[in-house]
């Protein structure tokens, strides 16, 4: 992307005022408080740059943070302050299509989100913002298919994990240059770890967050990594988030070690959390939290070629067993019933060619145990055996269903079978564990492989197991997936090199991923 300030800077500025309509008379409105606020706000308000997502075929969500200390609170003052925005066909802005003014308020951290529609479906915009006289970088977006549209190909880049302590998030560089139509994060945006002594890049803080204050302050340093910030401005990504958004290892309102943390005290640590999430993501109002609430599971829709299901793996999950036969407790819930009848309703009502899943933690089966029985993660969905199965017996109904996971710190491509303890039974479905951006750290591939490739006998869905940070890159089409795993061959420098470990390919119509 180029940087900030176009030659068309000028004209935006003067003539602004004139062109911007309604919502540039709304601004004469505003409280003498607010003018003065935007009059004297320090340099550097765009140091979180600028993002957007979940790409309707019509509309996108721009978003920025003014915070010109963001390190520190962010730095603004409690007055609100007026945005203007402007998307444009161009990157110089030549043919601007819609202008506009949002309010960055206090209460959301100075954020803003706008919610632009009335656009053309599968297309390039640009965007930026200016407070303050001072102006943001330029962002580039893209729209969704049009809907009923069942043509061409969507370039999707499946992210995850990236933590700030184990490495660069030299990935993105990559797949900045792979330009997909859109990042799909399925969570640990941030890691709530305090900082730590050893590793390449250390946590700012002094320990892990708990109030709205240190949440903010983690976001925010994690957005100063260039090539993420990049990332953000090169493409609108769709977001979820995991456990290290909040606690390692939450479920609902359990938190990872309850002797450590009051309930009271962790209702209000979510709501903290949640509500810096929201703050810092690209996402519609309707995931502005309601207090330890937030409602991310949400379907979008890219023309008939894909219907992509975002869970919520965290909020409504049953807290995790602790033994194998707690994980087949038929009592034990992963989404929820709300959410999973939702689910349920939007892949047997599917008219899409795929049905995407977007799912926090891995789906296909994990047996850590070499020979004869099984020993799972419970925090993954073999420890939630019931509900994982019912919705394998599912997927043989759903057109093309493909399962799109993070968590792991690896990449795992599996088979998803109907049934795991039968070997024999049919092969329902494909499953991505799209490694980690950075979590992890450089693995010793060789440690890896004498832990994991015993394990292969046992688990002979797996079609692809690896432990090198990067991300997966999945071209999507009528006839079939092409996917890549792209890898960097470190995360410990700020500069990497990036390559293919591997190339796989689904069939549309033949459940099941292969190696080619
Ligand atoms: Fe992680
Ligand atoms: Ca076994």
């Amino acid at each position: 992307m180029t940087g900030a300030v176009s030659p068309d800077r000028r004209r935006f500025l003067t003539t602004g005022a004139a062109v911007l309509g309604a919502a540039a008379s709304a601004q004469l409105w505003l409280p003498a408080a607010a003018r003065a606020a935007e009059a004297s706000l320090p340099d550097g308000v765009f140091s979180l740059g600028v993002a957007s997502g979940d790409p309707l075929p019509d509309g996108i969500v721009l978003w920025t943070r003014l915070a010109p200390d963001p390190l520190n609170g962010g730095g603004m003052p409690s007055a609100t302050v007026p945005v203007q925005w402007e998307l444009a066909e161009d990157e110089r802005f030549r043919k601007v299509v819609r202008r506009g003014t949002a309010q960055a308020q206090a209460k959301y951290g100075h954020s803003v989100h706008v919610d632009v529609r009335g656009l053309r479906a599968g297309r390039t915009y640009w965007y930026r913002f200016r407070a303050a006289g001072q102006l943001s970088r330029t962002g580039r977006t893209r729209t969704a298919p049009a809907a009923g549209s069942s043509g061409g190909t969507l370039r999707v880049a499946l992210a995850s994990c990236q933590n700030w302590q184990h490495g660069y998030f030299t990935p993105y560089a990559d797949m900045l240059a792979q330009d997909p139509d859109f990042v799909l994060f399925v969570g640990d945006y941030i890691y709530e770890s305090p900082p730590a002594s050893t590793g390449p890049r250390r946590h700012e803080g002094s320990g892990e967050p708990y109030s709205l204050t240190q949440y903010r302050n983690r976001y925010a340093q994690y957005r100063t990594d260039p090539d993420l910030a990049a990332m953000h401005a090169g493409a609108p990504f769709v977001v979820t988030f995991d456990d290290h958004e909040v606690d390692n290892d939450f479920a609902g309102e359990i938190p990872q070690d309850p002797g450590k943390q009051t309930h009271d005290a962790f209702v209000a640590r979510l709501a903290a959390a949640y509500q810096a999430y929201y703050e810092h993501m690209p996402v519609r109002a309707t995931a502005v939290p309601d207090g330890p609430h937030i409602r991310m599971y949400r379907r979008l829709e890219f023309g008939r070629l894909a219907r992509l299901n975002v869970l919520d793996t965290r909020q409504f999950r049953s807290d995790q067993a602790t033994s194998q036969a707690g994980a087949q407790d038929p009592s034990l819930t992963m989404l929820g019933a709300e959410q999973k009848a939702w689910l349920l309703k939007g892949l047997r009502g599917s008219p899409a060619r795929w049905n995407l899943i977007a799912s926090q933690i891995m789906m296909a089966e994990t047996d850590l145990k070499i020979g004869d029985g099984k020993l799972w993660y419970y925090d993954a969905w073999d420890g939630y055996q019931a509900e994982r199965n019912a919705f394998l017996q599912e997927f043989k109904k759903v057109r093309n269903p493909v399962v799109l996971t993070g968590d792991r710190h690896l990449t795992m491509i599996s088979d998803l079978k109907e049934d795991f303890a039968r070997p024999g039974s049919a092969v329902v479905g494909a499953e991505f564990v799209g490694t980690s951006i950075s979590s992890n750290g450089d693995q010793d591939q060789a440690a890896f492989h004498q832990q994991f490739d015993p394990l292969m006998p046992d688990n002979p869905h797996w079609k692809l197991l690896d432990a090198h940070r990067g991300y997966h890159l999945l071209d999507i089409n009528r006839d079939g997936i092409d996917a890549q795993v792209r890898i960097v061959d470190t995360v410990v420098r700020p500069q990497a090199t990036p390559s293919t470990l591997a190339k796989l390919r689904l069939d549309a119509g033949k459940p099941g991923v292969r190696l080619v």
